[in-house]
């Protein structure tokens, strides 16, 4: 078990396998031109499978790929098989642009859910976050997995006064199809133009839900980060991940791997644990693992409180949210 200060047991690894992406999200790659890890400093396919063997033996039953864009790393499909047959659960955080290329490799590995992230049904406003123009393709794979059978979760990034206006228009998509919508309130990261004024709240989210339909809320599962309802006869749901205004760091169970091999004990932390090189020398990583869970901060990395409108964006250390993998 790998457990920390606050016996908080960490079972749930979430693995960046690259920083790279084929998008522009302003709020998580800040500069159009940021040059990509290269390949050689990035965890290779069998280091990838190795490290994941070595968190399962401790206890780990929970894996989520991500990135930067999981999908865009030429052996992703190897990845992925190679992590199926291991005792664990496997899912991923996917911007969707890829996917139906991938729709066998998904099946093969019996991954059953994934999320998928759009934060706007305008194909021009999409543009506009991504700076890259693949709205259709995205719409038409969470179509195509839907078909499909799989469980998605559509990831969007709540943002004041860019898509609040949006709320209804997804809580609408949940009528008459199973879709799972998930506002995460936006969150600061390394030069991501964060500002407290462009936080749209968990309340106020609902608040405006309310003005049009009457919600349920559903039961939390256990060690679950998202505020879970659901407008009666809707055959989708939605929920709100409140990360800023209401944080869930007293039910924290996740560590994270980034693409260059360095353990993050929280999304927020100021620190990280090179796990690559010793890995790469033949040293045994077990003890820089507990050590670095044992060192978590009791909540959002030690660096800010829930009280989000005094913080101070450019205080905070840490790296883009592309380079640690959401
Ligand atoms: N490329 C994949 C994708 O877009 O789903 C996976 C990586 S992405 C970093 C993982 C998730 O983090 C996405 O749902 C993205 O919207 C979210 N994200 C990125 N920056 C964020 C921020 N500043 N605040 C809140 N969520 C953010
Ligand atoms: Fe790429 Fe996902 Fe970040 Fe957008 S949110 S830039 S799709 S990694």
């Amino acid at each position: 078990m790998i457990t920390d200060s606050y016996n908080r047991i960490h079972n749930y690894l979430r693995i960046s396998m690259t920083d790279n992406c084929n998008l522009r999200c302003f709020y998580c790659m800040p500069e159009e031109d940021y040059e990509f890890t290269p390949a050689s400093r990035l965890m290779q396919a069998n280091e990838i499978e190795a490290l994941a063997k070595i968190f399962i033996s401790n206890g780990v039953d929970k894996i989520r790929l991500t990135g930067g864009e999981p999908l865009v790393r030429k052996d992703a499909a190897d990845i992925i098989l190679a992590l199926s047959k291991l005792p664990v659960a496997l899912t991923m955080t996917t911007n969707g642009t890829r996917l139906d290329d991938f729709l066998d490799v998904l099946k093969k590995a019996k991954m059953h859910s994934l999320n998928i992230s759009l934060d706007t049904l305008h194909r021009e406003k999409f543009q506009l976050l991504t700076r890259r123009d693949q709205f259709e393709k995205i719409i038409n794979n969470i179509h195509l997995f839907l078909k499909n059978d799989f469980h998605v979760k559509v990831n969007v990034v709540m943002m004041k006064g860019l898509n609040d206006n949006e709320i209804n228009d997804f809580v609408a998509w949940t009528k008459d199809e199973p879709v799972h919508v998930r506002f995460i309130e936006f969150m600061p990261f390394s030069g991501n133009k964060w500002t407290s004024n462009k936080v749209f709240t968990w309340k106020e989210i609902i608040e405006v839900v309310e003005q049009k339909y009457k919600v349920i809320r559903l039961e939390d599962a256990k060690h679950d980060t998202a505020k879970k309802y659901m407008v009666p006869g809707h055959k989708g749901t939605f929920a709100v991940i409140s990360t800023m205004s209401a944080p869930f760091c007293a039910g924290c169970n996740r560590m994270r791997l980034t693409a260059d091999g360095k353990l993050k004990n929280c999304l927020f932390s100021k620190t990280e644990t090179d796990l690559l090189t010793p890995f790469r020398n033949g040293e045994d990583i077990l003890p820089l693992i507990h050590q670095s869970i044992q060192a978590k901060a009791k909540m959002l990395g030690g660096q800010f409180t829930e009280d989000f409108a005094h913080i101070h964006a450019e205080e905070i250390a840490n790296r883009s949210m592309i380079t640690i993998g959401g």
